[in-house]
């Protein structure tokens, strides 16, 4: 029997899904044993569409269906709190799985802190994040730095520090370090973000720490609540998954990279935080001057949930019909969000005019939360 606090090597006994799986199919099982037991009625994880570029959320009710989710995609960007909330009336209605990065796992936790998700209908299978990137930039990145067409591209995968493709006639890997030097590499809340192994999941799983005759083909699991610890144990009495207790070289090694992982996010942070604190006030109001006022910031933040119009409508600042004035809608935005703001870089990937919004809102929580108390989320998620 599986506890809260095990960490394990888990891979799959399904041959269909560990074909397709990014490293032994532990968490495609684990969801398989999930809808099959009826411990959830749907799982909403993300699946590959037309190319590795397109990173689909599917809400999945058949098991057979599972084995096409399987992989990991590093240009998938996507963030599924508010889109539970949105189109699964928030898991009020029915038991969801969802596998979640650390942004997901706080994106969850904010919306269930404003009654908007029923945290009780949902299991979070949670994986390790290094980082991910934006699909645009990709493929320009795979255009001019590896010298690949982007649409040859088969497979990609981040490893020690590489990004690396394998395409029709190769495969290239360049590290992250000189790709994001030169200005690609992972998104730049992603940098910056320091929640790699997602604790407050019922179950964190990634590569990191998997050492020996199981490297790539298991995954390490650390189960972090009794939640997990059922479905761990549910899954390997059926058969579905097998695992065997994590090597202790390779528990070290896995403290090892995600301190690293933590230095290096504060790194960025201090680079990204002193360059705009050397004039934080113009650059605010020079790049939001191009803000055309589609109210996608407002609609894709994960801790806002009332809806833009009614936002508007509902101010007392701007008059109904009235845009409001640059930079005043701004800095009322940043007001309203900035104390809450989990740095998942949604505003600022899907703003229209390129606007560096998710910089200047970690910005101003990560000040907030130097100096006040409590912490958000608490003893909990360090974003
Ligand atoms: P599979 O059985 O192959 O299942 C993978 C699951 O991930 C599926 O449910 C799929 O829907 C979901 N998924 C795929 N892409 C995304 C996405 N973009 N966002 C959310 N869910 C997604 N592990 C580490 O130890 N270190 C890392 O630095 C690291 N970085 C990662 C970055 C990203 C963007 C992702 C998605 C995963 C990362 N992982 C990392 C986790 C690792 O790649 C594996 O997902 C994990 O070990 C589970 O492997 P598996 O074979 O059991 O999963
Ligand atoms: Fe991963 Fe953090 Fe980026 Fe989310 S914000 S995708 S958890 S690195
Ligand atoms: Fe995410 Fe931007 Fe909202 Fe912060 S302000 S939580 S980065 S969408
Ligand atoms: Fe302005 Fe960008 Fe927000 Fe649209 S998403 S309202 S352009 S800041």
């Amino acid at each position: 029997m599986a506890k809260k606090g095990d960490m394990l090597y888990a891979w799959t006994n399904d041959a269909d899904i560990a074909k397709k799986a990014e490293l032994g199919g532990a968490v495609t099982g684990l969801w398989k044993y999930a809808l099959e037991s009826k411990m959830v009625d749907a799982v909403y994880v993300i699946k590959k569409g037309k190319d590795l570029y397109d990173a689909q959320p599917v809400l999945i009710t058949n098991p057979a269906d599972l084995k096409d989710t399987a992989g990991s995609l590093h240009c998938g960007t996507l963030l599924l709190p508010k889109l539970v909330k949105k189109y699964l009336d928030g898991a009020s209605k029915m038991k969801i799985g969802v596998t979640v990065k650390g942004c997901d796992v706080m994106g969850f936790i904010e919306l269930a802190k404003r009654k908007q998700i029923n945290l009780d209908n949902i299991v979070m299978i949670g994986v390790n994040c290094g980082g991910s990137v934006s699909p645009i930039s990709a493929r320009k990145m795979i255009a001019d730095k590896f010298g690949v067409d982007p649409d040859k591209v088969h497979k990609e995968e981040i490893d020690k520090g590489q990004f690396i493709i394998e395409y029709e006639g190769g495969q290239k890997g360049i590290s992250i370090d000189e790709l994001e030097e030169a200005g690609y590499g992972r998104r730049t809340n992603c940098r910056r973000c320091k929640y790699k192994i997602p604790r407050q999941a019922d179950l964190a799983c990634g590569n990191w720490g998997v050492i020996g005759d199981k490297a790539g083909k298991a995954t390490f699991v650390e189960v972090c609540s009794d939640k997990g610890a059922n479905l761990v144990s549910g899954a390997v009495k059926s058969g579905v998954l097998a695992t065997e207790p994590a090597n202790p070289k390779g528990l070290e090694i896995r403290g090892k990279v995600e301190g690293a992982m933590l230095k290096l996010g504060e790194k960025w942070r201090k680079k990204d935080f002193t360059a705009l604190g050397a004039n934080m006030w113009e650059t605010i109001e020079k790049e939001t001057s191009r803000c055309i006022k589609c109210y996608s910031c407002i609609e894709n933040c994960p801790v806002c949930f009332t809806a833009a119009d009614a936002l508007i409508k509902g101010s007392i600042m701007v008059k109904p019909g009235e845009l409001a004035p640059n930079p005043m809608f701004h800095l009322r935005r940043f007001a309203h969000i900035s104390d809450s703001c989990i740095n998942c870089g949604q505003c600022e990937e899907l703003c229209a005019m390129d606007i560096p919004l998710a910089l200047f809102s970690h910005a101003i929580r990560v000040e907030a939360d130097a100096m006040f108390e409590p912490k958000l989320g608490a003893a909990s998620y360090k974003n």
